[in-house]
């Protein structure tokens, strides 16, 4: 059996979305900034997707901007408001422990270049709480920035709280909506964000594309310098094709999420029911108040490195939601910010499911994650001093 459970690190492109880019590759194949009628046909087309992806999030068409995805737009959003509320004489930055490197990583920039830089912390929940984004607000605040869903362990923070609480108080506030977006619902007007973004390969869409939402007036300074594209904020031969299947995805998406939610919903909760009768194990983040495709766990007494290996051989694609991608041993960040001591944040699986998992291949992960699970443990030196009370167990 092969089993694809990594749909938080990508999803498999949409038929639609194939569909839309063959279509406009072929058809509207001009340049976007010729003049002539092929230009002025794929600028058409251009204005088209813009207006779907704007609709759909309930924006303006002048409030998207296309860009290469997530990181990008994560990116220009955070640079934009920061360097604009530096001009004003504004250098703290409220943002939160548990965000994707694509924040994280700009905020450190931000930092060795003299910002402030507030992590607001979430409890074992994996939620950050609105009040704590509000006490820490003062007048030199320049940017609020908080991930709607998180990539790790999926939960869903408050982000249109703490929207209002920005409203409020008048400072820009940015939300990394990339594994939210085309997965439950999203309107830029009720989360009260001044930037939002998005890609489009989280949804169904290629790689290498994705957009970012500027409220208008929103101050939105270039990365890359160049051409006029993108009202001039972002140099560059506009991808159509990607970006049609990028409009094409998220229609299907959109449409599809009341089916999508309560379908996968009943799949993540049979496998979390399932892999919760290994012993010593527990999920991580709220049961509930996450992703409808996201079950993530953390079991004591063994490496996720070679859980993941394990599975794999198994046929089974999942990971560890953590930062082993960049080849570090470093425990991942979000799991410590939910209180996982190192030992237990390293024994973490995410699995996170989609519209085309089935039962079968549910209860195929679950028999093969326990029979893992116990594989490992047996040759762990670990988990014999657990077992023969040298240790204490923490799950
Ligand atoms: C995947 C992801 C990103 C990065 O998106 P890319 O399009 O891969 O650059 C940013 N934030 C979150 C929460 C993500 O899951």
């Amino acid at each position: 059996m092969f089993v694809y459970a990594d749909n938080a690190a990508t999803t498999k492109v949409r038929p639609a979305a194939l569909r839309a880019f063959t279509e406009v590759a072929e058809t509207y194949f001009g340049n976007p900034s010729s003049l002539h009628t092929a230009g002025q046909r794929a600028q058409e087309e251009l204005t088209r997707c813009r207006e779907k992806i704007a609709r759909l999030l309930g924006a303006e068409p002048r409030e998207i901007y296309f860009t290469s995805g997530g990181s990008e737009s994560d990116n220009q959003a955070i640079l934009s408001a920061a360097y604009a509320g530096a001009r004003k004489g504004k250098k703290k930055i409220v943002s939160t422990a548990i965000e994707h490197h694509a924040v994280l990583h700009t905020l450190e920039k931000l930092k060795k270049e003299g910002f402030e830089v507030i992590l607001l912390p979430v409890g074992t929940d994996g939620i950050v709480k609105a009040e704590d984004a509000a006490r820490e607000i003062d007048e030199n605040t320049c940017l609020v920035s908080v991930m709607l869903a998180n990539n790790e362990i999926g939960t869903i923070q408050p982000v249109a709280e703490i929207g209002a609480v920005c409203r409020e108080k008048k400072v820009p506030f940015h939300t990394d909506a990339v594994q939210a977006v085309g997965h439950i619902p999203v309107d830029v007007k009720t989360l009260g964000c001044d930037y939002l973004a998005l890609s489009g390969h989280k949804f169904g869409a290629p790689r290498g594309v994705g957009a970012l939402y500027v409220r208008k007036g929103a101050p939105l300074s270039s990365l890359i310098e160049g051409g006029a594209q993108e009202r001039g904020k972002r140099a560059g031969t506009e991808n159509l094709p990607a970006i049609a299947a990028m409009a094409a995805a998220l229609e299907e998406a959109v449409n599809n999420l009341p089916a999508y939610t309560r379908k996968v919903t009943v799949l993540r909760d049979r496998l979390i029911e399932k892999l919760s009768a290994i012993p010593h194990c527990a999920l991580n983040g709220d049961p509930k108040k996450r992703l409808c495709n996201n079950v993530s766990f953390c079991f004591e007494g063994i490496e996720g490195e070679s859980l993941l290996l394990l599975l794999d051989e198994e046929g089974i694609c999942a990971s560890s939601g953590s930062a082993c991608t960049s080849g570090s041993l470093d425990p991942s960040h979000v799991l410590l910010a939910i209180g996982r001591v190192h030992d237990v944040a390293h024994g973490s699986l995410r699995l996170t499911l989609s519209e085309e998992t089935t039962e079968e291949e549910v209860d195929y992960i679950a028999e093969k994650v326990g029979y893992v699970v116990s594989y490992l443990r047996n040759m762990s030196p670990v988990w014999r001093d657990l077992t023969e009370g040298k240790r204490k167990y923490i799950l």
